[in-house]
């Protein structure tokens, strides 16, 4: 009996030193040393007890596997409860988004020109607010409160590479070769979707899917790129294919910090990259196509992905991906290929689990996250966060924060033990409830960033 005891302790004490000593390795990979550090104080304490109930004599062993297994059995009947249900559909704005009225299209707009006096004969009420923020340095400004000269030259460096595809992302920068045109006919659109997404993939995207290209997925009116100024926005595509790219956790942590803007910069042109490749393949089999990139955007690109089963919509107005949740670039690519769109199912988990998180609403330094429910907005149902406190904030330390990404539970899912985690945080609420538990425990209820400038070996 005592060698049957020692085993099922040794199997158990295994087991937790195995996941656990895996986290740390991952933590410690990520640089997030706090959430490494802290778990190791948890797997010294556990390889304790386990070793001490190991040696102790037969009736401490029988009442410790006891107390093991009550407790594993209490958290496996917690994990079926139906916890944290929440209703949810399919959330379709039934008005469209004027480009034009988002702060990016706003602070384009030179003083003095047509359209700048314009768009604020239309909006006086944002003149004087949008004023305010043109009189602070600016992304990537050296007198920027986090300005560091590399790390903005750098970041500058992809967005100058993003701006010199512009002219790319429309029209036909490939003829149509006939003997692929008459090729493709072989091919099914669900065998080209499949080519597509894989191809997707193949060229560095993380994830991708196909949607049908929906009118509310359209801003109604170009704000900036190409195109001009004001028209009306109605692409003669029926398909969209979205995909992402993974930011890295050891940039992204640094966030409001210099190099948190060099890593989106550089995903934005890795994203674009990968968006005109896929883009130039669709015209050679001569179709119409067009890349959506940074600047360059006629689709709102989270919508696009939630309705091509990418994720679905959080509290920070990100899209919550299931592998790294809000710790992604999205860009996508319309075509009138005929393809085969995925489903998207809304997910109640996410909607659950940001109704009692918090965390980069609490975490933003400029309370731009809202902290209440979702509100109907455009006939949606959404959290809406701030677009110009969050902006304003990003013109102030000339980097783009991403603090709420870096905070976000979700975006941690990779250091755990990923298949199973993902899992329980599907399924069930009491994992979810835990899991914010062990996060906060883990990272704090409120990380700093670290402080700092790394940008690898
Ligand atoms: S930090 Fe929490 S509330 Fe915010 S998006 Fe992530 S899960 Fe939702
Ligand atoms: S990027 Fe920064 S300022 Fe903007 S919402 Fe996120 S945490 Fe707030």
């Amino acid at each position: 009996m005592n060698s049957l005891y020692n085993l099922l302790i040794g199997i158990s004490g295994g087991l937790f030193f195995i996941l656990l000593s895996s986290f740390v390795v991952r933590a410690r990979r990520a640089r997030e040393y706090v959430a490494a550090k802290r778990a190791f104080i948890i797997l010294l304490v556990m390889v304790g007890i386990f070793s001490v109930f190991f040696f102790l004599p037969l009736p401490y062993k029988e009442i410790f596997l006891l107390v093991l297994g009550t407790f594993l059995l209490i958290f496996l009947v917690l994990l079926l409860l139906p916890i944290g249900r929440v209703e949810v559909k399919k959330e379709i704005p039934i008005e469209r988004y004027d480009e034009r009225d988002i702060p990016f299209s706003r602070f384009r707009l030179e003083p003095g020109t047509e359209a700048f006096n314009e768009y604020y004969l239309k909006h006086p009420e944002l003149k004087e607010k949008d004023d305010r923020i043109r009189r602070l340095p600016g992304l990537l400004s050296l007198k920027g409160r986090e300005a560091h000269p590399l790390a903005f030259a750098s970041s500058m460096a992809s967005f100058q590479f993003i701006k010199d595809q512009r002219y790319r992302v429309d029209g036909d920068t490939m003829e149509a070769l006939p003997e692929y045109r008459e090729a493709v006919s072989d091919y099914s659109p669900a065998e080209l979707s499949d080519w597509l997404k894989k191809l997707a993939k193949f060229y560095g995207a993380r994830s991708s899917g196909i949607t049908k290209l929906e009118k509310y997925h359209m801003y109604s009116h170009i704000g900036r790129g190409t195109g001009k100024y004001g028209s009306k926005i109605d692409l003669p595509h029926s398909y969209a294919i979205a995909f992402t790219v993974e930011m890295r956790n050891d940039f992204i942590q640094q966030g409001p910090g210099a190099v948190s803007v060099m890593e989106s910069a550089r995903e934005y042109a890795l994203i674009a990259h990968i968006a005109l490749q896929l883009t130039h393949f669709i015209r050679a089999l001569g179709y119409s196509a067009r890349s959506h990139i940074d600047e360059n955007y006629r689709v709102i690109c989270p919508l696009v992905a939630r309705d091509a089963g990418l994720g679905e919509v959080g509290r920070m107005g990100f899209l919550i991906t299931p592998d790294l949740g809000p710790r992604v670039r999205i860009a996508v690519v319309t075509t009138d290929m005929k393809l085969v769109p995925d489903e998207y199912v809304p997910d109640a988990s996410v909607i659950d689990f940001c109704n009692f998180c918090l965390k980069c609403a609490v975490s933003c330094p400029v309370s731009a996250i809202p902290k209440g429910d979702r509100e109907l907005i455009r006939g949606a149902l959404k959290w809406q966060i701030d677009p110009v406190a969050c902006f304003k904030f990003w013109n102030l330390s000339g980097t783009d924060c991403g603090r709420c990404m870096a905070v976000c539970p979700y975006s941690h899912i990779p250091l755990y033990s990923p298949g199973i985690v993902k899992f329980l945080v599907k399924k069930s609420g009491f994992a979810r409830r835990a899991i914010l538990r062990l996060d906060d425990f883990l990272y704090g209820k409120k990380p700093k960033p670290y402080r700092g400038v790394y940008i690898g070996n």
